[in-house]
């Protein structure tokens, strides 16, 4: 778990890669439900939010699929207490169980720093959390996402923690919570996870 520009997106990929786990994210599922899905890509199209249940039957069913012999992590999911509980009740029926909770503390301000730095490249989408202008991968011009935009990424990090931080808690007071100093380098903050899960 992590803020917009805490380093969540980079960082679960090392744990992934780390510990060889199936990747879960709920942003590729909204992916593709919207290219699968009839009625989820009407919802989409008329600027609606995707209702959690299309996407709860989504991660339940790439849950069940996982072997047992190996592990998963979830990426972007849960973001509200209702998903956090109905996770809880997916993984009884499923016989799994959450082992860790990382959270990427990173302090407000450090974000809205952060977010206004970052450039992708609309080519290849490679982000760039420095001043460079051309993409090193396909030689593109790197741009500023429009949900970067400063008086929009005030607005996401209000919502994420209002919405997530009560997440958090939950899972502190399960004591799964693994809280990591996300306000550092990226291999510094890689290897606190990756001692802290061990
Ligand atoms: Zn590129």
């Amino acid at each position: 778990m992590g803020a917009p520009g805490s380093g969540k997106d980079t960082q679960v990929l090392k744990l992934q890669e780390f510990l060889n786990l199936i990747l879960i994210s709920s942003g590729d599922i909204t992916r593709h439900l919207t290219e699968k899905n009839k009625e989820a890509e009407r919802i989409m199209d008329e600027g609606g939010l995707l209702p959690d249940k299309f996407i709860l039957e989504a991660i339940s069913e790439k849950i069940s699929e996982v072997s047992e012999d190996h592990g998963f992590v979830l990426d972007g999911f849960p973001r509200t207490l209702e998903q956090a509980e109905e996770l809880e009740r997916m993984l009884k029926e499923a016989k799994s169980n959450i082992d860790h909770v990382v959270f990427l503390d990173v302090p407000k301000e450090k974000l809205v720093i952060r977010l206004s730095k970052r450039n992708v490249c609309p080519k290849c989408d490679y982000t760039s959390m420095t001043n460079e202008e051309k993409c090193p991968t396909c030689g593109g011009t790197l741009e500023k996402r429009e949900d970067d935009k400063p008086e929009i990424v005030k607005k996401r990090i209000e919502v994420y923690m209002e919405n997530t931080l009560p997440v958090v808690g939950y899972y502190k007071n399960k004591g799964l919570l693994l809280s990591v100093n996300g306000d550092k380098s990226v291999d510094e903050v890689a290897e606190e996870i990756k001692q802290k899960i061990s």
